[in-house]
C-alpha cells in the first residue's frame, strides 16, 4: 500500500476528489473497500459518494434498493478514514430525485406531477430535506463538506404555485431556486459543514449575478465534460466571489450500443482540468464517474472498465505511465474509429496485449479491466454484425421488389443470423458469468440493455 496523499484541508493541496455515482452497477461491499485502497493509492484525497437509494434512509422509509447495509457502509467509511480520504456525501435536494419520487408514497412532492424533481412550494418539503441533511451529517461525524446537488432542475416552476412565485419574484424562476436552496445551504453551514452545489443553474449569463445571493461559503462546482474548447471555470461565476471548483468526467454519456466509452476524449477532458490545477487556479476538482445519465437511463458498465482513466484523473496525467493507458487509442479505433471488428487481424495485437497485461498484473481491478476491454471488443463486433444484418435484410427486400426472390441468398442470410445469435448468446453467458463472479450489481439489467437488445433486433 502506498502512503495516501494528505488531506486537502490540512495541506492546502487542492481537493482532488473522485465522485462515485451509485445509480447502477455498484461493486460488492468487500470490493468497495478495496476500491478505497485503489483510489487512495492512485492519488485521490476525497470520495464524493452519490448515495441515491443505496443507504436505508430513515428520512425516506421503504426506498432502499440493493446497496450496502449500515454495517457495510461503516466499514467503507472506516477504510476512507484510514486512508486519509475525505468523505463527501452527495444528496440531491431539488432535481434528479427520480429514485425517491418514483415511489407512490412520495408522489405528493413531485413538481408538476413529474418524477424528476421536487416541488419547492410543497409545504412539507423544506422540513423533510432538513431532516435528511441532519441524518446525513449524523451518519458522518466530523465531515467537512456535503454536496447538495442542485443541478439540471429542468422542470423548475413547472406547477402553478411555483409559476406564481416566479412571476412575483424580481429574479424570476431562479429566485424560486434560490429561495429553496438557500435555507438548506445555511442549515449545512450552521452545522459547521461547507456545502457544495453544481453550478449549471447559474450558467445563463442573465442568471450569473444571482449566484452572489447564495451564502458566501457555498462552493459552486462548474462541471464541464467537453474535450475541446473550454479551458477555465465560468468567469461570470468567479466574479460573484463564491469559490468555484471544477468537475470533469472520467465516465459520462456515450453510445449505449457499446460497453465502453471512447477513452481519449475523456482523457482530453481530464487534461483540460489538470492544466488548470497545475496553474494553481483551482482549489478543487471533482472527477465524476457517472453510472447512468439519470436514474432511469441505461447503465454504462462496471468501474473496472474505466480504471486507466480513474488513475489518470487522480494523478494529473501521470497515470499515463500505466500499461493499459498506452492502448486507449487502439481501443477507441477498434470500437468507434475505423469500423474494425474484434476478430480482425488489426485488432489482434491489442487483444494479445490485454491478455499479457492481465496475466502479468498483480492488481485484481486491472485484470478485470483487461477482461472487460476484450469483451467490449467482441461485443462491438457482434453489434456491427447485427446492425449490418438488419440493414442487409432490408436492402435485400427492396431488391426483391424490383427483381425476384433468390432462395440461395435468403438461406445464406438465415445461416448468418443463426451464427450471430449463437455468438451473441455465448458472449452474454461469458460476460454475465464474470459480472456475477465480480459481484457487481444490476447485471441482469445491464445485459438486457446490451446483448438482449441485439438479440431482440435480430429475432423480431
Ligand atoms: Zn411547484
Amino acid at each position: 500500500m502506498k502512503p495516501s496523499k494528505k488531506n486537502a484541508i490540512q495541506t492546502s493541496e487542492p481537493a482532488n476528489w473522485i465522485h462515485l455515482d451509485l445509480k447502477g452497477a455498484i461493486p460488492s461491499a468487500k470490493d468497495m473497500i478495496c476500491w478505497m485502497d485503489e483510489l487512495a493509492d492512485s492519488g485521490y484525497n476525497g470520495i464524493v459518494f452519490e448515495y441515491e437509494d443505496r443507504i436505508d434512509w430513515q428520512s425516506w422509509p421503504r426506498t432502499f434498493r440493493a446497496g450496502y447495509s449500515n454495517e457495510e457502509w461503516s466499514a467503507i467509511w472506516k477504510r476512507c478514514r484510514e486512508r486519509d480520504l475525505d468523505i463527501v456525501p452527495l444528496i440531491q435536494t431539488m432535481g434528479h430525485l427520480e429514485w425517491l419520487l418514483r415511489h407512490d408514497r412520495y408522489a405528493h412532492f413531485r413538481e408538476g406531477g413529474l418524477v424528476d424533481e421536487i416541488c419547492p412550494s410543497h409545504p412539507d418539503i423544506k422540513q423533510a430535506l432538513i431532516s435528511w441533511i441532519d441524518e446525513v451529517i449524523a451518519l458522518h461525524p466530523g465531515i467537512r463538506h456535503i454536496h447538495l446537488g442542485g443541478d439540471e432542475v429542468w422542470q423548475l416552476c413547472g406547477c402553478g404555485a411555483c409559476r406564481n412565485r416566479a412571476a412575483a419574484h424580481s429574479a424570476g424562476k431562479i429566485g424560486v431556486y434560490l429561495e429553496h436552496m438557500t435555507p438548506l445551504l445555511r442549515h449545512v453551514i450552521e452545522k459547521g459543514v461547507t456545502p457544495l452545489i453544481w453550478a449549471d443553474m447559474f450558467w445563463p449569463q442573465d442568471r450569473q449575478k444571482f449566484a452572489a445571493e447564495l451564502p458566501p461559503e457555498t462552493i459552486l462546482v462548474d462541471w464541464q465534460y467537453g474535450w475541446l474548447g473550454a479551458t477555465e471555470v465560468n468567469p461570470g461565476l468567479v466574479k460573484t466571489g463564491r469559490p468555484v471548483w471544477a468537475a470533469d468526467a472520467i465516465r459520462c454519456a456515450f453510445d449505449l450500443t457499446q460497453t465502453l466509452s471512447p477513452l481519449r476524449q475523456r482523457a482530453q477532458n481530464l487534461d483540460i482540468w489538470h492544466r488548470q490545477v497545475a496553474t494553481g487556479a483551482l482549489a478543487g476538482v471533482i472527477h465524476t464517474t457517472w453510472s447512468r445519465s439519470s436514474s432511469f437511463r441505461p447503465l454504462y458498465g462496471t468501474f473496472e472498465g474505466w480504471l486507466p482513466l480513474i488513475r489518470y484523473a487522480a494523478d494529473g496525467g501521470q497515470g499515463a505511465e500505466q500499461p493499459l493507458f498506452a492502448w486507449i487509442d487502439r481501443m477507441d479505433a477498434a470500437l468507434y474509429g475505423r469500423g474494425l471488428l474484434a476478430e480482425d487481424e488489426d485488432v489482434k495485437p491489442l487483444r494479445d496485449a490485454l491478455d499479457e497485461i492481465g496475466a502479468a498484473s498483480g492488481n485484481e481491478f486491472e485484470r478485470r479491466c483487461c477482461r472487460w476491454w476484450d469483451l467490449a471488443l467482441e461485443y462491438a463486433a457482434l453489434r456491427n454484425r447485427v446492425f449490418g444484418a438488419l440493414a442487409g435484410c432490408k436492402a435485400l427486400a427492396v431488391a426483391e421488389t424490383y427483381t425476384a426472390r433468390d432462395a440461395h441468398v435468403l438461406n445464406m442470410q438465415r445461416r448468418g443470423k443463426a451464427e450471430t445469435l449463437r455468438q451473441l448468446l455465448a458472449w452474454q453467458e461469458r460476460s454475465s458469468a464474470l459480472w456475477r463472479t465480480w459481484a457487481v450489481s444490476d447485471g441482469e439489467e445491464f445485459f438486457e440493455s446490451r446483448s438482449g437488445v441485439l438479440f431482440d433486433l435480430l429475432t423480431r
